[in-house]
């Protein structure tokens, strides 16, 4: 069984999808792994860890060259998969809706293609679960990026001088990041409150320190939604969240905002009416900015001023801490494939439950349900 670690392609990605500790794991398991040259540079593993961890480090069509399993972050295109064994898995995040193209060239190539993004949230696949390592990294970023951005300091400070006082920091969206975001602003000692449109949410900001903002005209999601995730909401309770939104926003120095919806495009929670009534200096970190964005005016990739409003728009939140986010992104990728190996086939062996979740293609046809609707 040999196993293929791609250098990242994708303009901007510093992770890797192994680092030397799973590499070792990996070996242990009986594998061989090839790592491309220079594939973890940008994440502090040099190929000198690679090599030193039992990887064999070549170029790229000696590292693909009969490998059964390649392991990448975002999808490669299919080309680079040239020369991989027949039938051979490509595991990645691989954004099957964003890249569907790809897709049809994964099956066509005779790859089976596994979107890790697609993994079930059920306990037992947590620790396999990329969405949830990464947003983690990207909530706790977010805040660094909005202190840098903010001319004034986030803790209550009483000096010779006088006092400072604190930062008020709203967070919006209460997932894997929002939770977070919360938890590091308020380490850092910034005065916080957030909201969500899920009910169950409200105790987890409260256990945190941080104050619960919520709609309570118009109901919102009872308990954790369909697989823990939000819908659409109605136009009631869109209505009834802006109003809400306005009163808060305006005492507001910095707004994080997370909110996203599975499958379709990022609620839009703040208008450049609202951006307008904040004071001068204030920030906003959007972490939506490229699923459509919450924020009106956030751009992709730029921070922009609105209203003498700083509007972050970064893009991949977790490359920007590259390190720790390939360390989590790698144990991931290693907890699903040690979970399912076979000792009797040298490989791993999916199950139905988690196998056809997030199988793209196989035997040369694309067969994710979602994929074929
Ligand atoms: P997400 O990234 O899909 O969305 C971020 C947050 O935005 C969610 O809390 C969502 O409710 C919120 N949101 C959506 N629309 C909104 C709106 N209009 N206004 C305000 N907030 C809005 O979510 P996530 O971080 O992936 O986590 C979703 C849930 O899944 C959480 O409850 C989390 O604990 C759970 N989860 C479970 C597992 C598991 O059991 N394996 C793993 C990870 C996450």
């Amino acid at each position: 069984m040999k196993i293929a670690v791609l250098k990242e392609a994708a303009d901007g990605e510093r992770r890797v999808a192994a680092t030397p500790e799973t590499v070792r794991k990996f070996i242990a398991l009986g594998a061989q792994v090839a790592v491309e040259r220079g594939a973890g540079d940008a994440a502090a593993c040099p190929d000198a860890a690679y090599a030193a961890a039992g990887a064999r480090v070549a170029e790229r069509s000696a590292v693909v060259a009969d490998a059964q399993i390649v392991l990448g972050v975002q999808g490669p295109e299919p080309a680079a998969l040239q020369g991989a064994a027949p039938g051979a898995w490509i595991v990645a995040a691989l954004d099957p809706f964003g890249h569907r193209d790809r897709v049809d060239a994964y099956a066509a190539a005779g790859v089976e293609a596994l979107a890790m993004e697609l993994m079930p949230r059920i306990t037992r696949a947590q620790a396999m679960d990329i969405l949830s390592s990464q947003s983690n990294l990207s909530g706790y970023k977010a805040v660094l990026d909005a202190a840098a951005e903010y001319d004034r300091a986030l803790p209550m400070m009483m000096t010779a001088a006088g006092t400072i006082s604190a930062a008020r920091v709203f967070v919006m969206g209460v997932g894997v990041a929002g939770l977070q975001a919360i938890a590091t602003a308020r380490r850092l000692g910034a005065q916080v409150s957030a909201t969500d449109v899920r009910a169950a949410t409200r105790e987890q900001i409260q256990s945190l320190g941080a104050k619960p903002i919520f709609v309570d005209a118009v109901e919102g999601i009872a308990g954790e939604g369909s697989g823990g995730y939000a819908g659409e909401m109605s136009d009631a309770y869109k209505a009834a969240q802006a109003e809400l939104v306005s009163a808060h926003i305006a005492k507001q120095d910095i707004v994080i905002t997370t909110a996203l919806i599975p499958g379709r495009p990022a609620p839009r929670l703040i208008s450049d009416v609202q951006i307008a009534t904040m004071r001068a200096g204030s920030v906003i970190v959007d972490l939506a900015v490229e699923q459509g964005g919450n924020v009106e005016g956030a751009v992709a990739g730029q921070v922009v001023d609105r209203h003498g409003v700083r509007l972050v728009g970064h893009r991949n939140v977790p490359s920007r801490l590259a390190a720790d986010a390939s360390a989590l992104f790698a144990r991931n990728l290693y907890n699903f494939l040690s979970t399912f190996w076979d000792k009797d086939a040298g490989r791993p062996v999916l199950d139905a439950e988690i196998g056809d979740a997030i199988r793209l293609t196989q035997g040369g046809r694309v067969v994710h349900p979602r994929l074929l609707s």
